[in-house]
């Protein structure tokens, strides 16, 4: 079966971790962990988003967590001060949201990187103790895929290089997305909605969705702040 790799209308709904495994100190792991957030999204089933996972996990030719970790070549990229994964797709590289100074002088300093992708909704913003659980029980499950990559180096790129064009993977500008209230790709922003109830949530609107979000983001924004305590009360 041949699964398509997932554009950047799925990253936007993906939820990624990264930090350093310091379990043997001499020799530290980059870790890369890649899954997608409980909300499903306009026309998202549980079955599509499963199959969109497997086709990263099938670019990046990762293999079953319970087998031994193999090398899927060097796949980060790291211009300035974007950081992003080429994660098999011809033009779109997955651009890592935080991965904090440590994390990127270990790559930089060429150390390893163990990427997983795991099949089970993730949080976005899961703290240590639920990603550790996460990781357990997907790859108790057979639920996790994994492969070892490092930093791809580009000779003579400039530090922070313009968009690139066409199917070069150093294309690193950020995801072109919709807005969640009208569908429109025009002065898109990462708006933060507070909640009533709690902490709030980020959603992509444009200006008039933002100054005035539809009813269903208000749903989407209950939606993810009953979701979050939820998990707060599970760890
Ligand atoms: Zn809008």
């Amino acid at each position: 079966m041949i699964r398509p790799v997932p554009g950047p209308a799925f990253l936007g709904g993906c939820a990624v971790s990264t930090w350093l495994d310091t379990a043997s100190p001499a020799d530290p792991v980059g870790a890369l962990l890649i899954g997608h957030v409980p909300l499903r999204r306009r026309g998202e089933s549980p079955a599509a988003v499963e199959t969109a996972l497997l086709g990263m996990a099938d670019a990046m030719a990762l293999r079953p967590a319970a087998e031994p970790l193999t090398g899927i070549g060097a796949r980060l990229l790291v211009h300035g001060a974007v950081t992003a994964l080429d994660y098999g797709h011809p033009v779109h590289a997955l651009r890592l949201p935080s991965p904090g100074p440590i994390w990127r002088d270990h790559v930089v300093r060429g150390g390893p990187v163990c990427v997983t992708v795991g099949l089970d909704p993730l949080p976005p913003g899961a703290g240590p103790d639920a990603v550790d659980a996460y990781l357990h029980r997907t790859v108790a499950t057979g639920r996790a895929y994994r492969g070892t990559t490092a930093l791809r180096l580009h000779p003579g790129a400039a530090p922070l290089s313009p968009p690139a064009r066409g199917a070069d993977l150093d294309d690193v500008s950020p995801a072109p997305v919709s807005c969640e209230g009208c569908g429109t790709g025009h002065g898109v922003a990462e708006t933060y909605l507070h909640a009533n109830s709690g902490p709030g949530w980020e959603f992509p609107l444009c200006g008039p969705c933002a100054a005035s979000p539809p009813a269903d983001v208000l749903r989407g924004l209950q939606e993810h702040v009953e979701w979050g305590t939820g998990a707060r009360g599970e760890t």
